[in-house]
């Protein structure tokens, strides 16, 4: 049998569906109860994942995903940090 190779996928909290890690995003939330942005993807902490993709920003905002993965309110600057963490990711 062929090995294959193991990608570590993550579900998208925008489409729900099963990416690629690279082709996310990772929001963490620390132990201290701070939600950003982790572009490294290797902060500690509890991590929500959402594709490279606006339109799944959008969901994610819309039906508040984030918030009901952290159980908390998500910080305005959070999701300006996506956006703009997108916007770049399409040049
Ligand atoms: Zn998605």
């Amino acid at each position: 049998m062929e090995k294959i190779k193991k990608v570590p996928e993550r579900k998208c909290v925008g489409c729900n569906e099963h990416r690629n890690k690279n082709d996310l995003w990772r929001v963490v939330k620390t132990k201290d109860g701070e939600v950003s942005l982790d572009k490294t993807g290797r902060a500690a902490g509890r991590g929500a994942y959402i594709c490279k993709d606006v339109a799944c920003l959008k969901k994610a905002v819309k039906a508040h995903r984030l918030e009901a993965s952290f159980q908390m309110q998500i910080p305005k600057d959070v999701y300006s940090a996506l956006e703009n963490a997108m916007a770049e990711g399409q040049e």
